[in-house]
This record gives structure tokens, sequence and C-alpha cells, in this order.
């Protein structure tokens, strides 16, 4: 017989759940004086469990009237009754319930608290099942299959969770199901990651190869699952315990043989599987051992692997690195940021790159670090970014003295005095701030980067002053910002070049000082007056963006009537007054008053209150010509009718009859020296 290749899936063998439990039981046999049990048996292996019970390491079904001692509760973990007899009768507990077992027992107790109906989609009896029933106060209902659904109906809102083993699809169809049943169903997909990976990697290989053999106990749940997805892709498939079930005519006349294990399936029962599959071709001859050593990795202290996430605890994360078995990352080695959780580092499921500090611990992991493998790519890359000088992105972690620890791929250090364009003296609110900034300084052998903001933002304001010239011209309305205020004007930034609007330019209305109108920092409009760029000058103004008060002002002071203004300053030529803000006219000194006048000031006073008449308004020039004079004599003369009036009141005669009477007597007086 003769195939060209046994191919063993990724993730096969012990979970990290189960070898956890199994590391628990044995550390303390070792350690712990007195017998120790374990809460059922600790895998669905017999072997394991004969090799486990030669260690002194009873699986135990029930508590009563055994003598007490050290209870391992398994990765399946075990329902809140057990841990309450088991301390009550005086054993010592030692927890090694799969954290993701873990996960699903808490979302029941929670969802039963909540008065929730539950349902479990795993196998009935299996004993994780029977673990989270029990932390559900035993209200939940197992279903196995979509069927089972369909016979289902509830009237509260349902909680649907999984087993950590169940094939997904199944599960996904269950809860199709479930959806027609229940007013309200909230699901919670708690398959595990190892399950899940595992899976995935049987599904990959059966398509490939031309047999599948899957080892695993006849009992164990997660290998009858990896059993039926196998057979999903029409390959034939063989379940087999322990290598003496193999059988030699499966792989007759097969070429590609694919191997997968349960997760309690201990790596020596995958080794003597390949080994008798190997015999099978042994006059060929090939070394068995070699056969499967290149089926997996080889590790090199120091060099950098992708992997992928297969588990988070509190304190480490797995990684699967094609290595016969997971890497840990130290929950110190994960990241240079400050993190309170490994969830808010990674995830499950996701490919990273782990430097590796140690081929093996002490169990036979690979001790890795996600770290250093960001701080040697970090380097690659930092090196490249000093040669050319692209900026690079880095986020802001804390304030130290004299600057900023800034993180781009490795802490860098960002001087205070490179952090801006000017002076920063809050350097607080940065932390957090993801920056741009160059690499200025890089020394690896004393571990030295310093970067600098500053030097990028010069750039960049650089480059946008010069657009801003090219893109500068007469009439254009821009907005700015007031940087400062003089006496003369205000200068506004209109991003990277500064324009001067002159006071005058301010506002129709005559202005004392600019700060009258803005105020530094004030964002405002501007019309852009002139540019000149040989001496880099650019002059604004404000007014021009504003409604002109000019406009209409003939119709508004129709000439000959009379207005009230305030006189706003004093020439030799007369006074202005102001008939509103922006509209202004000229009193000459003859319109003053109906005497000769020397100085305005000796008729009127800046800030004075007046009555004038409109003599002429030039709206085009923007000149109005006004009176006092006019307004006074108009008045006198009113003052005067109004006197005479009340005179002839007075004598009870009116004028005209009076002088109706001095008439007659004077034509009388004439007809009388006519006819002498
Ligand atoms: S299969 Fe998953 S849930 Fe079960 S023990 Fe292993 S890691 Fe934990």
């Amino acid at each position: 017989m003769k195939f060209s290749e046994i191919k063993i899936a990724q993730h096969s063998g012990f979970c990290t759940g189960v070898r956890r439990a199994l590391d628990l039981a044995e550390k303390a046999v070792q350690r712990e004086k007195g017998p120790v049990y374990t809460w059922g048996p600790l895998v669905h292996n017999p072997r394991v469990i004969a090799d486990l019970k030669k260690k002194g390491i009873e699986p135990l079904s029930g508590l009563k009237g055994v003598p007490p001692g050290i209870l391992v509760i398994r990765a399946h973990g075990a329902p809140p009754e057990v841990y309450a007899e088991a301390r009550q009768r005086g054993f010592t507990i030692l927890d090694g319930t799969c954290p993701s077992v873990q996960k699903c027992q808490k979302i029941a107790a929670a969802l039963a608290q909540e008065g929730k109906d539950i349902v479990i989609v795993g196998k009935r009896g299996h004993p994780e099942v029977i673990g989270i029933c029990g932390w559900s106060g035993d209200k939940a209902v197992v279903v196995e299959n979509p069927t089972e659904g369909q016979e289902l109906h509830f009237t509260n809102p349902v909680g649907v969770l999984a087993q950590t083993t169940q094939n997904e699809n199944n599960f996904r169809k269950v809860v199709a199901v479930l959806k027609d049943k229940a007013p309200e169903l909230e699901v919670y997909p708690t398959i595990c990651g190892a399950t899940r990976l595992r899976q995935e990697a049987a599904l990959e290989l059966a398509k490939e190869v031309d047999v599948m053999v899957v080892i695993g106990a006849h009992t164990s749940s997660n290998t009858m699952e990896l059993v039926k997805l196998c057979r999903q892709t029409g390959v034939p498939v063989y379940h087999i315990e322990t290598a003496a079930e193999l059988c030699r005519e499966w792989l007759q006349n097969k070429d590609r043989i694919g191997v997968i294990a349960g997760a309690s399936t201990p790596d020596v029962t995958i080794e003597e599987v390949i080994r008798v599959m190997t015999d099978y071709q042994r006059p060929e001859g090939q070394n068995i051992e070699d056969m499967y050593a290149s089926t997996l990795r080889t590790l090199q202290e120091g060099e950098i692997i992708s992997g992928k996430v297969v588990r988070i605890d509190n304190d480490e994360v797995l990684v699967d690195i094609g290595y016969k078995s997971e890497g840990i990352i130290p929950l110190q080695e994960l990241t240079d940021k400050p993190t309170s959780s490994p969830e808010d580092v990674v995830a499950v499921g996701d490919e990273i790159n782990v430097y590796v500090m140690k081929v093996e611990n002490s169990e036979g992991n690979p001790l890795l670090s996600k770290r250093k493998a960001e701080h040697e790519q970090a380097w690659i890359e930092l090196a490249k970014a000093y040669e050319t000088g692209i900026p690079i992105e880095g986020e802001v972690l804390q304030v130290v003295k004299g600057g900023l620890i800034i993180f781009v791929g490795l802490r860098a250090f960002l001087p205070a005095s490179q952090v801006g364009l000017r002076y920063e003296p809050n350097l607080e609110k940065y932390v957090g701030q993801t920056l741009r900034v160059r690499v200025i300084e890089l020394d690896r052998t004393r571990n030295k980067v310093i970067v600098s903001q500053k030097v990028v933002l010069e750039e960049e304001l650089a480059e946008k002053r010069a657009a801003l010239w090219e893109e500068l011209a007469e009439n254009q309305v821009r907005k700015g910002i007031v940087t400062k205020l003089t006496d003369f004007g205000v200068f506004v930034d209109l991003g990277g070049i500064e324009g001067l609007v002159h006071i005058s330019e301010l506002s129709w209305a005559r202005v004392k000082h600019p700060s009258e109108v803005v105020q530094e920092g004030d964002e405002i409009e501007v019309m852009v007056l002139g540019v000149d760029r040989e001496r880099e000058r650019v002059s604004l103004g404000l007014k021009q963006v504003l409604p002109d008060p000019w406009e209409g002002v003939a119709d508004k002071y129709p000439v000959g009537t009379v207005q009230e203004g305030i006189v706003t300053h004093i020439v030799s030529f007369g006074a202005f007054v102001q008939l509103e803000p922006g509209v202004e006219g000229l009193v000459h000194i003859s319109q003053l008053a109906n005497h000769r006048v020397a100085e305005a000031s000796e008729v009127v006073q800046v800030g004075e209150k007046v009555k004038v008449k409109i003599l002429d308004v030039n709206e085009k020039d923007r000149r109005i010509s006004l009176s006092i004079k006019d307004v006074a004599e108009e008045k006198a003369e009113e003052e005067y009718t109004n006197y005479q009036g009340e005179e002839d009141t007075a004598s009870g005669m009116k004028i005209g009859e009076v002088l109706g009477e001095i008439l007659e007597e004077k034509e009388a007086e004439i007809a009388e020296d006519d006819e002498e």
C-alpha cells in the first residue's frame, strides 16, 4: 500500500480547556495531601482515564460515603449542587471548568433570574449540558435538533444558547425554528472558539483528501460532531477511538489520508494512529517519527510567526501556531498600551504575529509575545520612516517629564518642544489622541526613538500657504480667524496666511478701535481687497461683506426734511453729523448758524444730538449736505408766526381786518388830495 500523504488537521487533540483540567488534577496529585478525585471522568477517553487512575486520580459519580479529599471539577463543569455537597462533605474543590463553559453557565443563570425560558441546543445527558441546566435552576429545555425545536411553544421571552461543542449549522437551524415559537428570542452563540476552529479545519481537510479518519472516544460529543461534519463532504469517514480500531482496507487505493482528533484525544493516541497507518506502507520504508514530525511546525526562539487566537483568559491568551501545543502569551506580553483586559487587544479568531520567547515552558507550551513581535516589526517600519522621512501615526499614551510618550508600534518620546507649532503648555489634552509625527532620531541599540509633530505641522502649513497664495484673488470672500487686534486694524488668519483688515475697512460706521467690531479668536468672513505676493501682504475688508447703509439713502432722507443726528467730529470747515451708523453728512460752517461762525465748536459739540435739514444727497459719492441754520431759521419764523397769531387774538381783531382798515384810510386820504 502506498499513499502520498497523511495530513493531520490543525487543532487536533486536547483543547486548552481539557488540558487545563488535566493539569489541575495532575498537579493536585503531586502537591496535595490526601486523595484526588475528579467529578466524573475528566475527559471522554478511557485511555486517559486509565492513566489518571494509575496516578491515583479517581473519577467519582457521587460523593456519599467517599472520604473527603481534593475534588477536581472537569472542563465540562458541574451543577451548583455538586459544589454545595462537596463543600458540605469537606472536599476541597479545584475548579477546572473551562471558561467557555462557565460563560454558558452564567448566561443560563442570568436568564433564569430574569424569568425567561431557556433552551440549550446540545446533547441531552451530556455532562456539560447537565451542568448548564443545573445553573439555570433546572429550568432549561434541551433540544438536540430542529425537529425537536418544532415541538416547542413559548409564551415567555426565550434565551437560546449552545453546548460549547455544538455543530454551528445545527445550532443555526434550531434558532431559525425557535424564532417562530417564542414572542422574543435572545440568541447566545456559545460554541467555543477551539471547537469552531477544529470544525473548520475538519471540513477544510475533508474536502482535500480521499478518506478521513476521526480519532476520539465513541462517547465524545465533539468527536461525533466532527464525524458528521466530515461526512457532509461526501468523503468516506471512519471514527476510531484507538489505533487498534484502524482497518487497513479503509486506506486501500487512497492517495491522501486526512486525520483529525477530538478535544479529548491525547497526542499519544494520534501518534499511534499515524504510526499504524505508516506501518501499512512500511515496505516502501519511511521513518514514522519523521513523518509525524513533518506534520508539525518547528519553532526557534526569536522568530516571528503568525497564529490564531483560540482562547482568552484573564491572565493569558492562547494562540494556535501549528505547533503540537498551543502557544501562551502572558498578559504583560500582549501590548505596551495600558489595558485592563486582554479582550481590549485581541479577539478569538484574530490572526496575529507573535515572537517566540521560549520554544516550550515546563508544560510544553511555547511562550510567545505579541508585544515583542510588534516591536520587531515596528523597528523595521520606523527605520523606513526615518530614512524616507514619511510621517507615521501614533497614539499618545501619557505625559512624562519633558514631553509625551507616543505609541508608534513601540513607545517613542515626543519632546514638549516638538509637539506644536508654538509652545504648548497643556500636554494632558493630547493623551489618547492620534498624531502624525516624523521620526527625528532612531537608535535601536539604545532603544531610543524620538519623534516630532512640529516638523510635520510646519510642512503642512507651508504646503497650505503655498496653495493659498495660488488661490488668493481680489474680491474673494473667505473665512478666517482674528489673530491680533492693533490700533490700525486686525490681523486675520486665512488658513496659513495672515491678512490685515485696516480699521477703515472694518465697518461702514466710524470705528475708534477694532475691539468695537471684533475680538481675537472670532471667525469672520472677509473680502480680499488686495494681494501682494512679492511682499506677502494681503489686505482684507470686513465691511464689504456687510450690507451697505448708503444704499437707498436718498429715499430714506429726502431733501428738505429735518432729521435728527449726532455730531461725530468737528473740522475747520464744519461738523459731521451721523444720521445712522455708517451714514454721515456735513454741516458746512456757513450752515451752522445765521450769524458768522469762526469755529464749529462755537455752535456744536461732538456727541451732541442735533436737528439738521437735508440740503442735498449724493448717494454715488456718499455725500449729504446738512444745515442746522435752516432748521433754526424755520423754527424762529414758526415761533414768530405763532406769536403774531396770539397778539391779534388779544386785541380782538384779525390782522387782515387791521390791514384792511389802514388801506381804506389811506385810499380815502389819496382821494381827498386828488379832489383838492
Ligand atoms: S471544547 Fe471548548 S469549551 Fe470544551 S473544554 Fe475544550 S475549549 Fe473548553
